[in-house]
């Protein structure tokens, strides 16, 4: 679909959605705050369906844009095939412009308008000869009542070095008995759904796994609105002669190469608990968000070296494809908390949204770690009363912070060495993200200077308890 057919679809989405909210239980009012009820009054399917993030294949990139107004968080790979990597970021990026200038349209007719950008991944591995990658994108803004999601494929020929079509995957001719399975198995998870529109639209994305094609469908396309996106898995059996890849590359079923996500794993985790602050001397708290990532040990190593320790605030769904490198921070003695499921503005989402991303994000990493975390921040640092009643009801307090690196933003090592460096002060929460290679190299940096200068690196709990700040459910923390 091109942008101007996804503009289209996106005001008609917009507007299937404002009917049936207005015809639904009440509606769900301007303000994005919830979703559509189903008509059996069953609740909406998450908006956000790729589960926990999966990452086989190239290394992450982002666009992530932490600004007031456009709260961006994109991410997607990157190969190293100038040509392929041209053509995907070529594509995040134009997701990232439509929605600067689409806000900027909505600023001129409200100036508080805002917009919310979210673009997320999972990469898979075939047989080390394709690599899939399906995107999903999420954007809610203040112009349409309700969240949209789209769905955009990549695949490619890892021996070949370029992008699959996806007429080299399926037979043309054969695309009806594609459809047939499709169909079939949409009725089995839905009986009543209204499959006589079938056609090749529905197959549209199309993504290499392991067993077969994974066919992602958009909210509303094939589907009533309020059954949310959708994704079915046809294995290459089932595909039969369908499917005219490269059979040999798919016979021997799923591969998936152990720590494939770029976990810096297989070190013993540093014996080193956490250090126990002397209130008398100066401390601060470097805080991590957005990772766990592939420099994430790279940091707790340079922490472990100084006698210092870190907080780091993870995204829930990224924490099964790194969980060595979430045993790793606990083991080093730093602190971890969740910073969401995946990475949504909590302020607009409903109650029963928001103790969803809470929760599962706890239960994640409790999974991996042990640990339950009482503390977690808040995405883009957006707080609302509603957000700290809920949290204060789960028992959980807020971190945000006092000094921002700005990291996300220049990508650079001395930039964010200089912001540390200048800020810092006895008590300081500081903002970083160890998304970055650049954050990575200022920290190791930043570290052994300000342990010259007699910072104790300590975890966000131990600068609170230190000063005898309480810690208290609903409360939003800032530190100096
Ligand atoms: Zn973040």
């Amino acid at each position: 679909m091109d942008r101007k057919m996804r503009k289209l679809f996106v005001l008609l989405l917009a507007a299937v959605l404002v009917l049936s909210a207005c015809s639904g239980s009440g509606g769900a009012g301007g303000s994005g705050a919830g979703s559509s009820e189903a008509p059996d009054g069953g609740s909406t399917a998450p908006a956000f369906d790729l589960k926990d993030a999966i990452y086989e294949y190239g290394e992450q990139d982002s666009i992530i844009d932490n600004g007031a107004s456009l709260y961006s968080y994109l991410l997607f790979p990157k190969t190293g095939e100038p040509e392929i990597d041209d053509e995907i970021r070529g594509w995040a990026e134009s997701i990232y412009n439509s929605a600067r200038d689409e806000l900027d349209a909505l600023r001129e007719s409200d100036e508080d308008a805002e917009y919310e950008i979210n673009v997320q991944y999972n990469s898979y591995l075939v047989k080390d000869t394709y690599a899939g990658i399906a995107e999903i994108e999420f954007s809610n803004n203040s112009g349409v009542a309700h969240p949209t999601d789209f769905y955009k494929t990549f695949n490619i020929d890892l021996k070949q070095k370029k992008l699959l079509d996806y007429e080299d995957i399926i037979d043309k001719e054969r695309e009806g008995d594609v459809l047939d399975i499709l169909t079939e198995m949409i009725l089995e998870k839905y009986p009543d759904a209204d499959v006589s529109a079938a056609d090749a639209s529905w197959l549209e994305h199309i993504v290499l796994n392991h067993e077969g094609i994974d066919v992602l469908i958009p909210r509303g396309v094939a589907l009533a609105t309020y059954l949310g996106p959708q994704e079915f898995s046809i294995s290459y059996e089932a595909l039969g002669a369908a499917y005219i890849l490269d059979r040999s590359a798919a016979s021997s079923g799923q591969d998936v190469p152990a720590g494939a996500a770029g976990i810096g794993g297989g070190k013993p985790p540093a014996a080193g608990a956490s250090v126990i602050a002397d209130p008398s001397k100066p401390m601060l708290a470097l805080t991590f968000d957005d990772g766990p990532s592939p420099y994430t040990a790279q940091i707790l190593d340079v922490l472990t070296k100084y006698g210092g320790n870190g907080t780091f605030c993870v995204v829930g769904n990224r924490v099964e494809s790194f969980s060595d490198t979430a045993r790793l921070i606990t083991a080093q003695g730093s602190q971890i908390m969740g910073h969401s499921w995946d990475h949504k503005q909590l302020t607009k989402l409903s109650n029963e949204e928001i103790i969803s991303e809470l929760n599962e994000t706890i239960r994640v990493i409790n999974d991996a770690t042990g640990v339950s975390p009482v503390m977690y921040r808040p995405p883009y640092g957006a707080v609302n009363d509603t957000l700290k009643a809920v949290s204060k009801d789960l028992g959980l307090s807020l971190v945000n912070w006092s000094v921002d690196t700005r990291d996300w933003e220049s990508r650079n090592a001395d930039a964010v060495y200089a912001n540390i460096m200048k800020d810092a002060r006895n008590g300081s929460i500081i903002l970083c993200h160890d998304l970055y290679e650049s954050t990575a190299n200022a920290v190791a940096r930043a570290i052994p200077e300000l342990a010259a200068q007699g910072y104790q690196l300590v975890t966000v709990e131990e600068l609170l308890r230190a000063s005898g700040t309480p810690i208290e459910p609903g409360a939003v923390y800032f530190g100096k």
